[in-house]
């Protein structure tokens, strides 16, 4: 995969990470012992026996609590009913691009008409609130190999999974230990775009129906080349639409809002199929099996881009720090206008960043942390 990109006319990037992003490589992950390491199991793990540390699970927040503008608590539900927590110092709110906004909108933090209209008393007007929502936008190409070489056959085989299982199991080891996507490419959709605007997943698996009730891989071998749209241009919003907490809010992404953002994913896959076609790969492809080979003019190659497009799980933005009125957070990620009051998520990133939004959220984290100490130590 990685020869048959390079062979495709993008150069080598021995480390994403290092000085220059563009280029073909293999990824970095955020694991240890063949898991994944979520910031529970690296950062609160460690921590949670400490004295000053309290850790309650299933417990939904539900309304930050105001003393006029001063954060002074939270109150949250849980299965022995509604609970109030008092802040000594601070609240750090880190429900994510999709929760955080939410609470803030809850509490009375947010576009004031808006929250007026749901009958929420306005603490503080707040348009950005909720504004701002977007994402990486992703569509798949997805090939037939010739031959058994992909994590399809693990689905396809009892053998094989038990196999994998037990080399898993045993030595953390194998296939199981791994995602399934080794290999990545960014890449300009324009020469004349200064960074790369376009990522190009290849997964060594490939999958039929992606619905409600899971992902089911191919009953045939395949692998999928993937295109992501890096920059979009399109703007959404998360906007309750009841003042029960417990009610979902509205997400409203607005992908696809302008021809760029049609334009790089339409690139994106014929760059895919560029990379299917060199002499690397070429050998194992059987076929095309989406968009399918009949589907090659721009304007059919934009249908299925709407109708099969998804998007990439790494929405940011709704809690955006900056200088401008509709900004919600300060460059130390505190509420304007409010005491007491921090975000510190996904929520927070003004535009989206060109990459994966894991280690860059584990990042502002660790930013935040070291930020709280300063300030609360002078
Ligand atoms: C399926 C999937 C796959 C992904 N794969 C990758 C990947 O391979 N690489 C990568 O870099 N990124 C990946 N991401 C994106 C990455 O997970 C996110 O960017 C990152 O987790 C964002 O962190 P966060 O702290 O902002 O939000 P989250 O991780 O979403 O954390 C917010 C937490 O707050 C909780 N919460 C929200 N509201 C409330 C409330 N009112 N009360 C109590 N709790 C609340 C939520 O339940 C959640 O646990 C993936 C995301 C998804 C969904």
């Amino acid at each position: 995969m990685l020869e048959a990109a390079q062979q495709a006319g993008i150069k080598p990037n021995p480390d994403f990470n290092g000085a220059e992003q563009e280029g073909t490589g293999f990824y970095q992950f955020t694991t240890n012992r063949g898991r994944r390491w979520s910031s529970a199991a690296a950062f609160l793990s460690d921590a949670k026996n400490r004295k000053n540390l309290t850790i309650v699970t299933e417990a939904h927040t539900t309304r930050i609590l105001f003393q006029g503008t001063r954060a002074t608590g939270v109150e949250f539900r849980t299965p022995q009913g509604l609970q109030v927590a008092h802040a000594g110092r601070e609240i750090v709110v880190s429900g994510g691009t999709y929760g955080s906004p939410h609470l803030l909108q809850l509490s009375g933090l947010g576009p004031a008409d808006h929250l007026t209209e749901l009958g929420i008393p306005v603490v503080r007007d707040i348009p950005g609130v909720g504004a701002h929502l977007h994402d990486h936008f992703n569509m798949y190409s997805t090939y037939r190999l010739t031959r058994h070489a992909s994590l399809n056959d693990l689905a396809a085989s009892l053998p094989r999974r038990l196999a994998s299982g037990a080399r898993y199991l045993f030595t953390r080891h194998g296939l199981l230990a791994t995602t399934g996507l080794f290999v990545g490419a960014f890449v300009r959709s324009d020469p004349a775009l200064e960074r790369p605007d376009i990522q190009i997943n290849i997964s060594a698996w490939s999958t039929g129906e992606r619905s409600r009730n899971g992902i089911n891989p191919h009953p045939f071998p395949g692998v999928t080349i993937s295109p992501v749209h890096l920059r979009p241009e399109g703007r959404g919003h998360v906007r309750a639409i009841s003042p029960d907490p417990l009610v979902a809010p509205e997400i409203r992404f607005n992908f696809l809002a302008s021809d760029y953002d049609m334009r790089a994913l339409v690139f994106g896959i014929k760059l895919c199929r560029r990379i299917a076609a060199q002499p690397a790969l070429a050998p194992w492809i059987a076929e095309e099996i989406m968009p399918g080979a009949a589907i090659q003019s721009d304007a059919d190659l934009e249908d299925v881009v709407r109708e099969r497009g998804v998007s990439n799980n790494h929405p940011v933005g709704t809690c955006r720090m900056g200088q401008d009125p509709r900004a919600v957070v300060d460059a130390r990620l505190r509420v304007y206008g409010i005491q007491g009051l921090r975000v510190a998520d996904a929520s927070v990133m003004p535009a989206i960043i060109a990459g994966n939004t894991n280690a860059p959220t584990i990042m502002i984290g660790e930013k935040a942390a070291a930020m709280i100490l300063q300030d609360a130590t002078g």
